[in-house]
């Protein structure tokens, strides 16, 4: 039988060894699914929010038993760990209050004598998420899902198994009923059989291209539903008439939040060549104040990455990106899973940390040559996900917003996700929607009723 393993990175002391699921176990969770899915179909909406609102209180009370589960199995800090645990809990108070306008019935004027649209659940709905945001990508698909009727199966990642059973538990503890939320433990290789079976109708995956390509391809074998929110290369673009000490002191924690592990990270810093060495001094600066270290120590800022190969990988490319032209201004150390934060300047369209996504601390500085350049080097990516975009001009802002190829653009703030406003890509960094009426919808029947 094989199992997974969760290993703290900081020390690579194993926290717990995970049996996985067998054929029989995973048929009993695909049952326990289905019929949740038929049972919640019977439950108000009221209800379900009353359930919701629960689990949004069982976060809260519990948030640092909660927040210590993630730290010690991917090695965010514990601050960061608390903050993801109460965004979950806060999301799922907005939806309870907002999700009847996402799901009212849709009249439109036809030649009908009525005609309108529902919103209906379909089934179980397989989540495959990453271990980099453990809860906050769980529960962005889980609240409005189970809100809106469907039952959730997890796949988590495989060194986050804590994570995944801890949630189950919250959701069941909330009062939902028996398998409406579920965490299966199955390696990748073994996704084929799940996203085929009947009971199940659709599939999100968040995490790496290559997963969302496979993942993908099944979906389209099996005629499933399928939304992808996959890895960015984002620009943060700083032009001359931004405000630079803001702008710095965001971009250094758009990069290293996380231990730079985030899909919306500034992975690319664009800076217009007039001011590249005054934003170069300030986040230099800022960078060497940076605390690494044990990520539950409250003076820590950044702990470790969440594995050592994901650190071993990154050095790589540092390295190679290094050979290729571009000087090392700040940080560089790597020991097993622990990676300093680190500075390139010199970095060019052509170089390893400029055409590929880089997973971990390290930024890098990008000269343009004026405004129109900064946009072509943004947009010289396969991926798009999370712009920003730093002037104090907002008429520009506004203007230069459409010709950034990304789906999401923010002016003069860090790209974050927010319950309130859809979130997903482009280009490689996948498609459809999370989180808004326009995610709430993906894995819903659209029913069109016309009463002639
Ligand atoms: P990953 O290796 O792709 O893993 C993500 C999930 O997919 C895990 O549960 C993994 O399971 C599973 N998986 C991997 N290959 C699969 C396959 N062929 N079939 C089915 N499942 C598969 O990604 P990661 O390293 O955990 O996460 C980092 C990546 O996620 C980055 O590229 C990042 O940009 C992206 N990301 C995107 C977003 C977004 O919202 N767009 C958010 C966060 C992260 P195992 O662990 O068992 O392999």
């Amino acid at each position: 039988m094989s199992t997974f393993q969760s290993i703290n990175p900081y020390n690579q002391e194993t926290i717990a060894e995970y049996a996985t699921h067998t054929q029989a176990a995973i048929e009993t969770r695909l049952a326990a699914g289905h019929k949740a899915y038929r049972h919640l179909a019977q439950t108000s909406l009221e209800e379900r929010c009353e359930w919701m609102l629960k689990a949004a209180e069982l976060l809260k009370t519990n948030v640092d038993h909660h927040a210590e589960i993630i730290t010690r199995e991917m090695g965010k800090t514990l601050k960061e760990a608390k903050a993801e645990v109460l965004k979950c809990a806060t999301s799922a108070v907005y939806y309870a209050e907002n999700i009847a306008a996402m799901l009212r019935p849709k009249l439109i004027s036809t030649d009908a004598r009525e005609s309108y649209v529902t919103y209906e659940p379909k089934g179980i709905i397989l989540a495959i998420m990453p271990w980099n945001f453990p809860y906050w990508q769980v529960f962005r698909f889980a609240i409005p899902n189970l809100l809106a009727g469907n039952s959730g199966l997890l796949k988590h990642a495989s060194n986050v198994s804590g994570c995944a059973l801890a949630i189950e538990e919250v959701f069941a503890a909330a009062g939902f009923p028996e398998g409406s939320f579920q965490a299966l433990l199955i390696n990748s290789k073994d996704i084929e059989p799940v996203i085929a079976d009947s009971r199940v109708q659709g599939v999100t995956l968040t995490g790496s291209t290559a997963a969302g390509m496979s993942v993908g391809a099944l979906a389209g074998k099996y005629i499933k539903k399928s939304v992808l929110e996959l890895g960015g290369s984002d620009p943060f673009i700083v032009l001359k008439d931004a405000d630079l000490e803001d702008a710095a002191r965001t971009a250094v924690k758009a990069r290293m939040q996380n231990a730079g592990q985030s899909c919306i990270a500034a992975k690319r810093w664009i800076v217009e060549e007039a001011i590249a060495d005054a934003f170069t001094d300030k986040v230099s600066h800022l960078l060497h104040a940076m605390k690494q270290g044990d990520p539950f120590a409250a003076d820590t800022d950044m702990g470790p990455m969440a594995r050592p190969d994901l650190a071993d990988e990154l050095a790589q490319q540092l390295q190679q990106t290094i050979r290729q032209g571009a000087r090392l201004a700040v940080g560089g150390q790597q020991q097993s899973a622990n990676f300093a934060p680190t500075l390139l300047t010199g970095v060019e369209k052509g170089m390893t940390a400029f055409e590929e996504e880089t997973f971990g601390p390290l930024a890098v500085i990008i000269k343009a040559k004026q405004e129109d350049h900064a946009i072509e080097l943004a947009n010289q990516t396969p991926f798009g996900l999370g712009a920003s975009l730093w002037t104090t001009d907002l008429d520009k802002a506004k203007q230069l917003a459409p010709r950034i190829d990304s789906g999401n653009v923010f002016i003069n703030a860090l790209v974050h996700s927010d319950a309130r406003l859809p979130f997903g890509g482009v280009k490689l960094s996948g498609y459809g929607r999370e989180l808004s009426t326009e995610g709430t919808h993906e894995f819903l029947n659209v029913k069109t009723v016309y009463i002639a």
